[in-house]
């Protein structure tokens, strides 16, 4: 099965270009030696502002360690951190640290994000929340007015009522000093030096701001960082941010307390409670004070675990939907398995792609019902064989159920029909965001999903910092999702908005077999699930199975659900003969950029997006 034409080398290239390109990128010791080096500001290398880009790759093999993102430059710094005899924890932060330079609209100091690590010595998966935080001040009606109607939405994502209090630098500070072996100093540098010499400007970045240019043209600091004389840069220019440069120095210097609690901390609060805007535009600013800055913690969680054909799925639990989201859909695949006894890889392409379709629908009723950043999400059950048996019930073989699915109970109590539960429709999530994997040479294991929210955030950027923030407080639903039922992601005080962000992490006896994620949105759940379902279900290389077209089917209220690629094939047209309603994307807007890692009997194998976003960008060792 090729679903993808373009980019793909083949697995013995791969392996050769993974290691010409380790050995010739930043340079395990170039990214090491000045490690800690505190006051020794990094000189700017005006040679290195022309480099050219370095390669993407779709594909890598090795047999020690690997790393995929969306980003060459992230994935290059990756590598060389493992080379230089790094862990995976160290290369993720440092990878993290360099999409924040060259992927600044989807994730970056300004935002949050959430991490599952795997400790290979202990067979352990912790994972670290570093969601941002409602201010203090805000209630459940934050983003309703005075008659109780919902706020205009794309009023609030411009402003600062949409910004949380940022988690990553405080995520990066704890997940260096918690499961790294380098300083935080030391891994931000790599990022530093790419922040002052630049990065090269490629279509996708330059459609990103293209596309946000008037956005950002309302806050004359965002304008100054991002456009160029009120446009987007050119492709094949180098973009540097000299001011994120100085930013990394400092925290890398200074520690992260000048972010949290000092002079960067003000610049933050006083752009969020005041955002300067052209004159004429009326932005309403954020009631965040320096003590909701000042209280931001990361945390460390519990993962979610679910069992899956023998292995086991580990997830993010709460305030993110993905680790409940994702293992309720491959509960609910297998659990169709056992009813129907023929399993995804006996099914047609129509058969298979109506039977995820399905499970998706139901499992985001569930986790729209019962998940968010509350204290009694019902893991135990939302993953259980008893539920997922029951809403597996629901199932029609042949045609697909009316939108939107009910939510289902889980009470415990499978033996009896439950009541009806109330519809519940997706709420409106963004698209946009970045996702990292690594695996090191102990076969510690990281999987990564960092955000802005909206593709460039609240538009809003710190001045004199060269950093967006966030618009991740509109992840909250700005009333309940259905008149009447308990909704678990209203806003609340210092409370932290529901995410579908799922890094994921399988494992079976014998160890690691999958790294996996993907920005997108609610779509990052149906992604991930269909990436897994695929890879493991259906035979799929995992390059094809990132490559191959998308269904999100999550139950919209309108039933519609998003396609990527399928409309017009054999499959979307027996999907619609089975009563689905294909929504087919603008291939410009196809947000692709999953990537993963897994591990097979030939080695690592790095895998990144073909086509979609531009591609990816795999490296192995
Ligand atoms: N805000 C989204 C979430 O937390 C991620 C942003 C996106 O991918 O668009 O799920």
């Amino acid at each position: 099965m090729t679903q993808h034409s373009t980019g793909r080398i083949t697995r013995r290239s791969a392996l050769a270009a993974g290691a010409a390109l380790g050995a010739g990128a930043l340079g395990a010791s170039q990214a090491m030696a000045a490690a800690p080096g505190p006051e020794a500001p990094v000189p700017s290398d005006p040679r290195l502002g022309s480099a050219p880009e370095p390669l993407k790759l779709n594909e890598a093999v090795g047999t020690t360690a690997a790393v995929s993102c969306v980003d060459p430059y992230a994935s290059d710094i990756g590598l060389s951190i493992l080379q230089g005899g790094g862990s995976a924890m160290d290369a993720a932060v440092a990878m993290a640290a360099a999409l924040g330079v060259t992927e600044p609209y989807s994730c970056g100091i300004g935002g949050g994000g959430f991490l599952l690590y795997r400790d290979a010595a202990t067979g352990l998966v912790h994972t670290i929340d570093g969601r941002e935080t409602a201010p203090m001040s805000y209630t459940e009606t934050q983003f309703t007015d005075a008659s109780g109607a919902e706020l205009d939405f794309d009023a609030v994502v411009n402003s600062g009522l949409s910004i949380g209090v940022p988690g990553t630098p405080a995520m990066w500070a704890l997940a260096a000093e918690r499961f790294g072996t380098l300083p935080l100093g030391a891994l931000l540098e790599p990022a530093e030096q790419l922040a002052r010499r630049g990065f090269v400007v490629d279509q996708h970045f330059h459609s990103q701001t293209d596309e946000n240019a008037e956005r950002f043209s309302r806050f004359p600091e965002t304008a100054r960082v991002f456009l160029r004389d009120g446009s987007a840069p050119e492709v094949g220019s180098t973009f540097a941010n000299p001011d994120l440069a100085e930013v990394y120095r400092r925290l890398r210097t200074e520690g992260i307390d000048v972010f949290y609690r000092g002079d960067i901390g003000a610049a933050i609060l006083a752009e969020a409670n005041a955002p300067s805007a052209v004159s004429g535009q009326e932005v309403q600013g954020s009631p965040m004070t320096a003590a909701d800055l000042a209280r931001y913690s990361p945390v460390l969680r519990a993962p979610t675990v679910s069992a899956y054909r023998g292995m086991t799925v580990f997830g993010m639990a709460a305030p993110s939907s993905g680790g409940v989201a994702v293992g309720e859909i491959l509960n609910l695949l297998e659990h169709y398995e056992l009813r129907t006894g023929i399993g995804l890889a006996q099914l047609g392409e129509t058969d298979y792609l109506h039977r995820f379709s399905e499970a998706c629908a139901t499992a985001f009723a569930d986790r729209n019902r019962w998940v968010g950043d509350v204290a009694d999400v019902p893991y135990a059950e939302l993953l259980g064989d008893g539920f997922a048996a029951e809403r597996a019930e629901i199932m029609r073989p042949s045609s697909a159920r009316p939108r939107p699915i009910p939510f289902g109970w889980p009470d415990g109590d499978y033996t009896t029909a439950p009541p009806a539960g109330a519809a519940q429709p997706e709420p409106y999530e963004g698209q946009s965001t970045t996702h990292l994997n690594v695996v090191d040479q102990w076969g510690n294991a990281v999987s990564y999903t960092l955000t802005i929210e909206q593709t460039g955030g609240s538009g809003i950027t710190v001045p004199g910092h060269g950093f967006l923030l966030n618009n991740e407080l509109t992840d909250f639903n700005f009333v309940p999702v259905t008149p009447g039922v308990p909704d678990p992601n209203l806003p609340g005080p210092g409370k932290r908005p529901r995410s579908s962000m799922a890094p994921t992490i399988i494992t079976d006896a014998t160890g690691l077999r999958l790294v996996v994620g993907t920005p997108g949105g609610a779509t990052i759940i149906t992604s991930v699930a269909q990436i897994i379902a695929g890879h493991f279900e259906r035979g799929l290389p995992l390059v094809d199975a990132i490559a191959a077209p998308r269904l999100s089917s999550r139950n919209d209220e309108d039933g519609e659900e998003t396609d990527l690629g399928l409309a017009g094939s054999p499959a979307g047209r027996g999907l619609t003969g089975l009563g689905h309603h294909l929504a087919p994307r603008e291939e410009k807007n196809w947000i692709g950029n999953a990537s993963g890692i897994s591990r097979e009997a030939i080695g690592l194998v790095a895998a990144a997006e073909t086509v979609r976003g531009g591609g990816g960008a795999a490296r192995a060792w």
